[in-house]
């Protein structure tokens, strides 16, 4: 009996072989092949007798075979030509390039055709057409007659194979008894009815082979409402479970209070009310019992990082360590160098854990507060009193990793733990706080996030000037190049020149280090020799890379050229002109993120966005950013045009799930919340009828 979560290869037909070509399509298990929906679908649901096929129709006819013979054109290009036959007349189909169409059809047998027609040969005539053997009696067709699905392809794996394939297990969804069935639909009935569901057996056959527009839409609405429906019912579960935890660490205000003012007090600024709010939030969210978990979001610059050091200074007091993560080596030590500078004159130790920088006796000389990359996730060493877990720029890290993060803290209470207590009481867990300067528009934050708390740092320290953005096409480049040299040298200006994104990816790779390197050799011979430039990517040396930022910081480089990887949270206060090459790569929010690292004085700033792409859609997006300053406008537009995988980066984490919904649709995310909130009540009720 097949199950949804067999392998592939235990479907009829298909061998390892295909397993292997369908693992391309990320299809490993029957549910994975059942779940992989068309991209599109061909109309060829009009059906007609052949003496009233018109030129250029997308029809199906159904006819017998009277004649096959295969030919060549003048050009010696090959095609089988076929006769078909219905009461009404007879009509020409033609193959290129396809001689397997001649073992395939058999004289005087009666088939369905579906496809275009087009004058050939001066006869009317299907070009190319699908085709299944007419039964007898009719049955359901999947490749004629309806509107047929179009898959997402991949070498050796056509839309008409998978239509077999999908088809077969689909016809095994009821099963012969409801012993035998592959599925029933999870949703209780009355949630259906109320939401206006089909099953779930009815939506996956039509999404796949739907005779009509409506019944495609239909299964389309069902299974976009299971993909926020369940996402959300995760958010909520983890929600709920995470209020039942007991938190390490309960701050006493009373004691600490003086100390943490004292510590702002000693900041070279005065903390804006946005950030002071924020940090009352958060001194009370660690007196409570349950532990803290906020997302802090805050737009670049804003000043988060001072908001997580209160945080940090207030588990210290307590007596536990504060773990801060950062996504990249550079972030790692700049925020250990400006925890640094806020704790000088309190005692505490900072320690940093990185690839490069790994602390020899770790466990026995541990810091008040480590600052770590993801290299401390995959370190053996034990952390011991972790209070609190602050993650920087959060959408770097996937799900697995934050939870990982999260057990990697409690290792020492696991191993504590007094295995006579075992099974009474739950393991403590550390406060988490996450901060991200990717804004989130209020329909993410309530599907995806909603198992934190959200914060907003919604005020800039103050004298931000709005950077000046321009997009650049290739024919004003020279020019630009030239005032910046005249900036540079009338105004002691400096520059980032950030080179393009080759890939997509978390980790540079060797492609985007090359061209950086290539492009910081032409641009110190050809464009700039008079000035002093400094080349910065990810594959370079720990010591290299502060070295270059240090020179950059104290102005001993005009110009540093770099690859993607300044974008997250680098602080330069003395840079105020940023060009952005091969913009058109970026989404919105991180070519925000990058002209957040100049003007951080509140000097001017000049962002300069370099296209050779001229088409309207690419121009329209840019444009956006020379009319918007507010990060979450700009993501809202991201949202729409690229989606939320680019958006936040967080595709390649697997941490969305959405095929069909979109999480614009507002109106779908709030019915799906509120489903959710009944379904969990008539779970509920159920649970409380019958007591096991
Ligand atoms: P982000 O929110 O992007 O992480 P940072 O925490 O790096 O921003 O802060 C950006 C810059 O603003 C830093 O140089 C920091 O010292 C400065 N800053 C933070 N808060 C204030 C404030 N209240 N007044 C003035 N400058 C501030
Ligand atoms: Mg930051």
């Amino acid at each position: 009996m097949l199950k949804l979560s067999d392998p592939v290869d235990q479907i009829p037909l298909i061998g390892p072989a295909q397993a292997k070509k369908l693992e391309k399509l990320e299809i490993r298990t029957v549910k994975d092949l059942l779940y992989h929906f068309p991209r599109r679908y061909e109309d060829f649901s009009q059906i007609k007798p052949i003496n009233q096929v018109r030129a250029g129709e997308k029809v199906t006819i159904t006819g017998t075979v009277s004649q096959v013979s295969q030919k060549h054109t003048k050009t010696g290009k090959h095609f089988v030509s076929v006769l078909i036959k219905d009461q009404s007349g007879f009509i020409q189909a033609v193959w290129w390039n396809q001689p397997w169409v001649t073992r395939s059809l058999k004289i005087n047998k009666e088939y369905h055709f579906s496809g275009k027609t087009n004058p050939f040969n001066q006869q009317l005539t299907l070009i190319n057409p699908q085709f299944e053997p007419a039964g007898e009696p009719p049955k359901q067709t999947i490749h004629t007659g309806a509107l047929i699905p179009i898959y997402p392809e991949t070498e050796g794996i056509s839309s008409k194979w998978l239509r077999s394939r999908i088809a077969a297990v689909l016809n095994r969804i009821n099963g012969v008894s409801p012993s035998t069935k592959l599925l029933t639909d999870p949703l209780p009935d009355k949630l259906r009815e109320k939401f206006q569901l089909l099953s779930l057996p009815q939506a996956l056959y039509w999404i796949h082979f739907p005779k009509n527009r409506r019944q495609m839409k239909l299964a389309r609405y069902r299974l976009a409402f299971d993909e926020l429906f369940y996402l959300q019912l995760k958010t909520l579960a983890r929600r709920k479970n995470w209020e039942k935890r007991k938190s390490i660490f309960q701050l006493d205000l009373r004691q600490t209070k003086n100390k943490i003012n004292s510590l702002i007090s000693t900041l070279p600024f005065e903390l804006t009310s946005a950030q002071k709010r924020l940090s009352q939030e958060i001194l009370e969210d660690l007196q409570k019992k349950a532990p803290m978990n906020r997302l802090l979001q805050g737009d670049v610059g804003s000043g988060k990082t001072v908001v997580a050091a209160i945080a940090a200074y207030a588990t210290c007091l307590s007596g536990f360590r504060a773990v801060f993560m950062a996504p990249t080596e550079i972030l790692a030590e700049q925020h250990h160098q400006t925890l640094s500078e806020i704790f000088s004159q309190a005692p505490i130790k900072i320690q940093i854990f990185t690839r490069t920088h790994k602390p020899g006796k770790l466990k026995s000389d541990l810091g008040d507060i480590i600052v770590g990359t993801h290299a401390l996730l995959y370190d053996q060493s034990q952390l011991s009193k972790v209070g609190l877990v602050i993650i920087d720029e959060q959408h770097r890290f996937g799900v697995k990793q934050r939870a990982k993060l999260v057990k990697k803290a409690m290792e020492e209470n696991f191993l504590n733990r007094n295995p006579s207590r075992q099974g009474t009481a739950p393991i403590a867990l550390p406060h988490i706080l996450s901060l991200t300067a990717t804004p989130i528009p209020r329909s993410v934050a309530l599907t995806l996030y909603g198992d934190q708390d959200l914060s907003i740092l919604d005020e800039m320290p103050p004298g931000r000037k709005p950077v000046k953005t321009w997009v650049v096409p290739s024919f004003k480049r020279q020019a630009a190049l030239a005032w910046i040299k005249e900036q540079i040298l009338t105004h002691n200006h400096q520059a980032f020149i950030i080179c393009p994104l080759i890939k997509e990816s978390e980790a540079e790779t060797l492609q985007s280090v090359k061209a950086a390197t290539v492009e910081f050799q032409k641009l110190q011979k050809e464009t700039f020799p008079e000035l002093k430039l400094g080349l910065i990517h990810g594959r370079q040396k720990s010591a290299q890379k502060t070295d270059v930022l240090n020179k950059f910081r104290q102005r001993k480089i005009d110009i540093l050229v770099s690859t993607p990887v300044v974008e997250v949270g680098l602080d330069i206060p003395g840079a105020n002109i940023m060009v952005i090459e091969a913009a058109e790569r970026f989404g919105l929010a991180s070519l925000h993120q990058l002209r957040g690292r100049i003007g951080r004085r509140g000097q001017q700033a000049y962002c300069l966005l370099f296209t050779s792409k001229k088409s309207l859609e690419h121009k329209r997006r840019l444009k956006a950013l020379e009319r918007y300053e507010s990060g979450l406008k700009l993501a809202e537009i991201d949202l729409k045009i690229r989606g939320p995988g680019e958006l936040f980066g967080t595709k390649q984490h697997g941490f969305w799930d959405l095929k069909l919904a979109s999480l614009e649709n507002l109106e779908l995310i709030e019915k799906t919340r509120k489903a959710v909130i009944e379904y969990r009540q008539i779970k509920c009720k159920a649970q409380n009828h019958n007591p096991k």
